[in-house]
């Protein structure tokens, strides 16, 4: 089947992060998911091998390498039969600070981060009563001296078990004293560790191994220099670091696709009912094939999204375009899947209802693609705000 590209740099890419998901293959995946357990062993794994880093630039202990080489790795780890879940957010959350810090910040976070020291991989951004609604968040941070003070409860928030910092997106000034919705909002690098004793982490129980949680902030304190960019701007900030997101997850999507497609064709070959392979039938063949184009579409607006990422070009149409896209064509595979494997689907030797409800979050999350159909809606198509 066609790869992405035949560029010899994303093939080793590829064959590297291939080989290294082969040590922990669909058992120890199925494993993790009944005891709602994280992959410590394979995150450390991948850190180790420098994969969570390529974004970070050379200078700070990176690869340097690009948005196309990171959706490549994430691709692979979820066309494997793993969940990048786990770990995806250590690769791009520090692009907000890359982006919008000042030199001392990258200094003190960069080199730890691309190291895997410090994992900044808990993105504090969702809150109950706000939902899609990111301007109505509450949790609030008050300056007071050198200190900022925070308080507030977010919800969603992956990993934050698993990191030591969280990415904290927080009023500085209340929504109705600002002009503009968007403004008043900040973003923070919170040290969690530190500031153990103000904060309440408590997991949520979800239909995957999501390592996700509630948290409670009760008089969390952030030293000042650890503000990213100007207090009020952080909106702003977070939606550039939104397009990595959205493109990283979009990889993510298309990995899972082709995990399904892979397993489908295999079992569609080897299965035998009346006398011949199931995968002869149409019933059976078509939905395959329509799935694989439907996700072979959306790489190309992947890499077309990931290019205008690298080369800086504001890319926020390519960007949710390629996760739409992907997700909802990997939900197509997924249902081929299903469909194909019959009963056995819904075995869970099989691995398929894993990775069935795996890939049913990106047609929700980071983004639901109701919320995707908006933007496109009234952004790119200059139509009226529908809500
Ligand atoms: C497993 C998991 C992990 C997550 N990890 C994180 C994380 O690490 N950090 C973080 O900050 N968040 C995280 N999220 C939160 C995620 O980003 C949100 O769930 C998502 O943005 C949707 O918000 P909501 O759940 O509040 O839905 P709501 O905003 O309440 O929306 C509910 C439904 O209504 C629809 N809807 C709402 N408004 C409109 C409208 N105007 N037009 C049409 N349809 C509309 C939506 O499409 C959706 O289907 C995670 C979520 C999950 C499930």
């Amino acid at each position: 089947m066609a790869q992405t590209t035949a560029n010899p740099e994303h093939e080793m890419i590829r064959k590297s992060v291939k080989s290294l998901c082969e040590r922990f293959p669909e058992e120890y995946w199925r494993d993790l998911d009944e005891r709602d357990a994280y992959p410590t062993g394979f995150v450390q794994a991948l850190t180790e091998e420098g994969w969570l880093s390529v974004l970070i630039p050379e200078e700070y202990g990176g690869a340097g390498l690009g948005m196309k080489e990171a959706g490549i790795i994430l691709e692979e780890v979820n066309r494997s039969g793993g969940n990048s879940g786990a770990c995806h957010a250590q690769m791009y959350t520090m692009g907000a600070l890359l982006r919008h810090g000042n030199e001392e910040q990258k200094q003190r976070f960069l080199p730890t981060i691309a190291s895997g020291e410090l994992r900044l991989q808990a993105f504090g951004i969702t809150e109950p009563t706000a939902g899609s609604d990111t301007t109505s968040i509450e949790t609030f941070a008050e300056r007071r001296g050198d200190r900022y003070i925070v308080n507030g409860q977010k919800i969603w928030t992956s990993r934050a078990e698993h990191s030591d910092l969280m990415l904290l997106l927080a009023r500085t000034t209340p929504k109705d004293q600002v002009k503009k919705k968007t403004d008043g909002i900040s973003l923070f690098i919170l040290d969690m560790k530190d500031q153990a004793d103000k904060i309440e982490i408590r997991p949520i129980d979800t239909m995957i191994n999501h390592a996700t949680t509630e948290v409670f902030f009760e008089n969390a304190e952030i030293p000042v220099g650890n503000m990213i960019g100007e207090e009020g701007k952080g909106f702003k900030y977070v939606l550039s670091g939104m397009n990595a997101e959205r493109i990283l997850i979009a990889s993510e999507s298309i990995g899972d696709g082709m995990y399904f497609i892979d397993k489908s064709v295999q079992y569609a070959n080897e299965r035998v009912v009346f006398n011949r392979p199931i995968g002869q039938n149409q019933g059976v063949q078509f939905p395959i094939s329509q799935a694989y184009m439907d996700i072979q579409a959306a790489k190309l607006m992947r890499d077309k999204a990931a290019e205008l990422f690298d080369e800086g070009v504001n890319c926020g149409e390519e960007a949710n375009i390629s996760k739409y896209l992907a997700s909802e064509a990997t939900w197509r595979a997924a249902n081929a899947a299903m469909d194909t494997y019959g009963g056995y689907g819904f075995a869970k030797e099989y691995n398929i209802e894993r990775k069935f409800r795996e890939a049913r979050l990106f047609k929700i999350a980071p983004i639901s693609n109701n919320l995707v159909v908006s933007f496109v809606g009234q952004h790119v198509l200059g139509l009226p705000r529908s809500y």
